[in-house]
């Protein structure tokens, strides 16, 4: 596992590979590797017990030249500043790979929302709005779900900082990834797994991808659930799933809708009928057709990178693949389809949830569904064209994408 500390240096080593080919002038350089804003806070949290616990969290808004800062907002005990500036930076190129008029931003909290009670997430999350109420907004800075928070925060989250601001025309803008009737958007939920499916169906060609496909996931959380659903429909078998606890095979394919069902009952996938168990080495390194981490960052470093078998990594977790991880895979003709394109899905629906709530829309399940496949269709073509253009990985080509857009807008306002 990579230490926290390292995740914006990863952030940052991807940076440089990209602008190493570009021409980008130094200042607009020195911008894009510097966040705009960091915002560190702390504040109480009373237990049900009586008792008083201090959490700290952060806030990081890394660019808002192309529109109001957006991302998730994390809950993990292991939540670092370093790590929520990367995320932040990833955010930015993220929105600008699909051309959506945002720029990055990412939030965490440091706990495990998972030995809290409900109402104890519930005060969690209305103090974390109380505390960057004034920072964030529809115009600018719009968070979001990320790992370990869903719909639920969000209302938490929207309902205290309307409260506080009275004068906005559209309060359930400030935060996307709401439930739909609570101003949510249809096919939210599932945008970023299904985002990861039409990326993967939009490349199959040029990455000479099998009509029928093995495919084993690292992560069945509400990304990696909804790719593994959507995942059968365009030839993919999944033959190997891992959650926090293990991970299990079963080369003919697993049941999802059961797996899924027995991880809710039994809290984990081990011990599913049918599936054996197997280590997390063996889930990432198996000769798989396309390996999908859909769980945290640095699960490919170097020495896996070396010995993985499987020709395509789609990436659904944000930063999983390391530097080096990169460049030993690109050497040995392993594909990685990026995380800043793989995943950016829910950012997409995201930006179709805010202008829902800004133009009081409700859009129907299907028109989001094919306007989604529409961008990550096209983004994926512009990605993989870029790419091609400069003999370079898919990464890189995102990002020089990515920081073309960005790099255009800051110069606009300078
Ligand atoms: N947390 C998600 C991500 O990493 C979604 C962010 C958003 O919708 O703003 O892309």
């Amino acid at each position: 596992m990579i230490k926290k500390q390292d995740v914006f240096e990863q952030a940052l080593a991807q940076l440089e590979e990209a602008l190493s080919g570009m021409r980008i002038e130094k200042g607009i350089a020195r911008q894009l590797k510097t966040p705009q804003r960091v915002i560190e806070v702390s504040f109480p949290l009373k237990k049900d017990s009586g008792e008083v616990e201090l959490i700290q969290g952060f806030r990081v808004q890394h660019n808002n030249a192309r529109g109001p800062y957006k991302g998730g907002l994390r809950y993990h005990p292991q939540v670092t500043l370093e790590e929520v500036k990367a995320l932040a930076m990833w955010m930015t190129w993220k929105t600008a790979v699909v051309d959506v008029p945002f720029g990055g931003g990412k939030g965490g909290l440091v706990i495990d929302p998972k030995t809290l009670s409900r109402p104890e997430r519930a005060r969690l999350t209305q103090s974390f709005a109380r505390t960057i109420h004034e920072v964030v907004g529809p115009r600018i800075d719009v968070p979001a779900p990320d790992v370990n928070t869903t719909g639920e925060e969000m209302v938490w989250f929207r309902t205290v900082w309307a409260k506080l601001h009275p004068e906005e025309e559209h309060p359930d803008a400030v935060i996307t990834g709401k439930p739909i009737q609570e101003g949510g958007s249809e096919g939210r939920t599932e945008a970023t797994g299904e985002g990861g499916v039409a990326t993967l169906d939009a490349l199959r060609d040029a990455i000479r991808l099998p009509k029928k496909f093995t495919v084993s996931l690292q992560g069945l959380g509400n990304v990696g659930s909804y790719f593994a659903r959507g995942v059968e429909k365009i030839g993919g078998t999944i033959v190997a799933v891992g959650d926090s606890h293990g991970a299990i095979t079963n080369p003919q394919g697993l049941n999802i809708h059961k797996l899924l069902e027995y991880k809710r009952i039994h809290k984990t996938i081990v011990g599913f009928e049918g599936s054996k168990k197997i280590s997390v080495d063996e889930l990432l390194e198996g000769p798989f057709d396309v390996v999908v981490p859909a769980a945290l960052e640095g699960a490919i470093d170097a020495s896996r990178a070396r010995i993985l078998r499987s020709p395509i990594i789609l990436e659904l977790a944000n930063g999983p693949t390391l530097p080096e991880a990169d460049q030993i895979l690109s050497k040995r003709g392993v594909i990685v389809i990026p995380d800043i394109l793989a995943n950016a899905g829910g950012v997409a629906v995201s930006y179709f949830e805010w202008y829902q709530n800004m133009h009081a829309l409700r859009w129907e399940s299907e028109v989001v569904r094919r306007r989604l496949r529409t961008l990550m269709r096209s983004a994926a073509a512009t990605v993989f064209e870029r790419a091609r253009r400069d003999q370079t990985t898919l990464r890189t080509g995102a990002l020089r994408v990515a920081v073309e857009r960005v790099a255009r807008a800051l110069e606009r306002k300078s």
